[in-house]
């Protein structure tokens, strides 16, 4: 299975030189490598919506892919929706992915089941590509919570698919999963690899048990993921890759990571 290992640049870098600086040593790099897509993986950032289109034009002829971080709910297209993005607008600021429901979303902005529903459905619908982001906060994993707060996320594919079951032959062509525990992300504490692999084989059967046609599910693993313990996940054969967060901002980390998968 293909391989993937993706940046979430989150509110960063600051100022579009930054933005700059960070791709040309990120392709620099990649072509000291040989192409990034000799690391074996595919690679793919996700700037924040204002250097959408300036990184995309940057990234045209490399191997690396451009996503967006979020679409707006309320249009796929236009509308009075002030301050929103619609997933034609990413899609035409060159994003051909978009990541959904991460724990920041779901947490400073109340994305909810129906809000994200709506998201997909609009990614979708203009040919965007979507990381969805699932997992626990800190309390529910103390409560041994996990397995079930997932399952409730999960809902938004089976609702998904119950209402266009004509995707579910190239659903996952276009949807990766990521897990992601909240209590991991940019903390530094990770996960056990043996309790990340079980929860993400846990989510494939999970997912497969939705229809007979969902094979092949790609599922990332994020939370501090860095330089350091990336060739520990990447040898479970159940995580296909890595959301990363603070370690995506330095092109060598990132790419380092991109070398263990
Ligand atoms: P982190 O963030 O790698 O900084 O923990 C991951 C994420 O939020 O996607």
């Amino acid at each position: 299975m293909q391989a993937w290992v993706i940046g979430n640049w989150k509110q960063n870098p600051a100022t579009s030189d930054d933005v700059q600086t960070l791709l040309s040593d990120l392709l620099a790099t990649a072509d000291k490598n040989d192409g990034a897509n000799s690391a074996g993986c595919q690679l793919m950032v996700a700037p924040s919506c204002i250097h959408l289109a300036g990184v995309s034009d940057h990234l045209q002829d490399s191997p690396v892919l451009c996503a967006a971080q979020d679409i707006s709910a309320h249009s796929g297209t236009t509308g009075a929706y002030t301050g929103d993005c619609s997933a034609q607008q990413v899609a035409d600021a060159g994003a051909t992915w978009t990541l959904l429901g991460h724990s920041e979303r779901r947490q400073y902005h109340q994305e909810t089941h129906a809000c994200l529903l709506s998201k997909m459905t609009h990614a979708f619908d203009q040919g965007l590509g979507v990381v969805f982001c699932i997992g626990e906060t800190q309390a529910q994993y103390d409560a041994g919570q996990t397995l079930a707060v997932i399952d409730e996320q999960l809902t938004v594919i089976k609702d998904i698919l119950t209402q266009q079951p004509a995707l579910a032959d190239t659903l996952f062509d276009r949807l990766i999963i990521a897990y992601e525990p909240v209590w991991a992300i940019g903390t530094g504490k990770v996960p056990t690899v043996a309790e990340v692999s079980a929860t993400h084989q846990h989510i494939k059967q999970t997912v497969a048990g939705y229809g007979e046609a969902l094979d092949n599910i790609t599922v990332l693993y994020g939370g501090s993921v860095n330089a350091d313990n990336a060739d520990s996940f990447a040898a479970d054969a159940m995580i296909d890759g890595a959301l990363v967060g603070g370690a995506s901002l330095k092109a060598a980390s990132f790419l380092a990571i991109a070398q263990a998968f």
